[in-house]
């Protein structure tokens, strides 16, 4: 089998705490046979800080060309004000390799992570497909008469019919592939009414190629309200890159917070980005009190797409065990650093004794 070359990424402030776990556990499967190959990237505020460099060239392209994945920690520091070395790494990375589909899984692991009244872990488990490369994040816009009381500030939200399709085409096959039953699109069309145009007659076309799945259209002011009273009506959310954003961090908090939220970032070519969706939490950093399942979640998301879907179960299984039994950091009810937490979760994964 190939050998399969996976870029470590730490970055800034509990980045590096929780992807050093990501990385004992690669380290891990490496050493039972998984054919991989670990690059790690001295990369972020602290390389940026020594001596300016951000993303070289010749790093990026051997990205694009050699590696299966890039595990990410986060990418953040308050002495880089500007984040600067952020936006050249992580939207380098999305935007130049075209990482278009954003997927992150909300699934409540545990009864006691759904703060929800009368809800329980049955009642959490859907996915959001953001798109990744487009929106209002592709910075056109422009200001006029700045300074002055006649000012006007535009941003400009911009959608292709491409980048539209493929969102929406690869939210579908997740259904297809997973066996559910509905694929919800998110939209703002009442109010944005060319852009919500093209999003919902794309979405009809889409749809007519998966015909034993209901698409369902709701307004994403609406959707908010629905996945606080009903969470389990829904399976699959496909949504543009802003609602994406904001309803993700909503989702995260019906699962047990940002510390247990993982994300995937995949486009058409082989390479997968995968970080936890929190950042770098300046606040928290380098005090041992960090969670880093959200990180476990995220290495279990990147061995599926590296060919071991087993893997994944298994480390979900693995985080459901640690915090079912409490052994896990405070923001999840345990009392443990999260250097004891990646202990637990190294321990069993060591015990189950993965074979490729
Ligand atoms: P950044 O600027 O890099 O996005 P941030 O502080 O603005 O960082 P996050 O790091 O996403 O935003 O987190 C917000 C807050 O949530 C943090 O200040 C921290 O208290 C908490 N938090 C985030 N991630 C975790 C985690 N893995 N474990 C525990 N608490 C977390």
């Amino acid at each position: 089998m190939a050998v399969q070359t996976i870029a470590v990424l730490p970055g800034d402030g509990i980045g590096k705490e929780v992807v050093a776990i990501g990385r004992e556990m690669l380290e891990l499967y490496r050493s039972r046979g998984f054919p991989l190959a670990l690059w790690d990237l001295d990369l972020g505020a602290d390389r940026y800080l020594r001596d300016g460099t951000t993303m070289p060239e010749d790093v990026f392209a051997r990205i694009r060309d050699e590696c299966s994945a890039v595990l990410l920690g986060a990418l953040g520091d308050p002495r880089v004000p500007n984040l600067e070395h952020a936006r050249d790494i992580l939207l380098g990375l999305r935007f130049r390799l075209d990482l278009f589909a954003n997927i992150r899984p909300c699934r409540a692991l545990d009864d006691r992570l759904v703060p929800l009244k009368g809800k329980g872990a049955k009642d959490v488990s859907f996915v959001v497909f953001r798109e990744n490369t487009e929106g209002i994040y592709v910075n056109v816009g422009g200001n006029f008469k700045k300074g002055t009381p006649d000012e006007i500030a535009i941003n400009e939200d911009v959608n292709t019919r491409k980048g539209v399709e493929r969102i929406i085409r690869k939210a579908f096959d997740h259904a297809l592939a997973h066996g559910n039953k509905t694929v919800h699109m998110a939209d703002k069309s009442n109010a944005m009414r060319q852009s919500g145009d093209l999003w919902q007659r794309v979405f009809q076309a889409v749809a007519r190629d998966y015909p034993g799945i209901a698409a369902k259209h709701v307004y994403v002011d609406a959707l908010c309200l629905y996945l606080i009273q009903a969470p389990e009506r829904f399976e699959v959310i496909v949504t543009n890159n802003l609602f994406g954003d904001i309803i993700t961090d909503l989702a995260a908090a019906l699962h047990g917070g940002l510390g247990m939220a993982c994300s995937a970032s995949i486009g058409a070519g082989p390479v997968g980005l995968f970080e936890p969706v929190h950042g770098s939490a300046p606040d928290i950093a380098g005090q041992d009190k960090a969670n880093p399942l959200a990180t476990v979640l995220t290495v279990g998301a990147m061995m599926s797409h590296l060919g071991y879907p087993r893997e994944e179960a298994r480390l979900e299984a693995i985080v459901r065990e640690a915090v079912a039994a409490k052994q896990c950091t405070a923001d999840v009810g345990g009392t443990l650093g999260t250097a004891a937490t990646g202990r637990f979760v190294l321990d069993r994964l060591k015990r189950d004794d993965p074979s490729p």
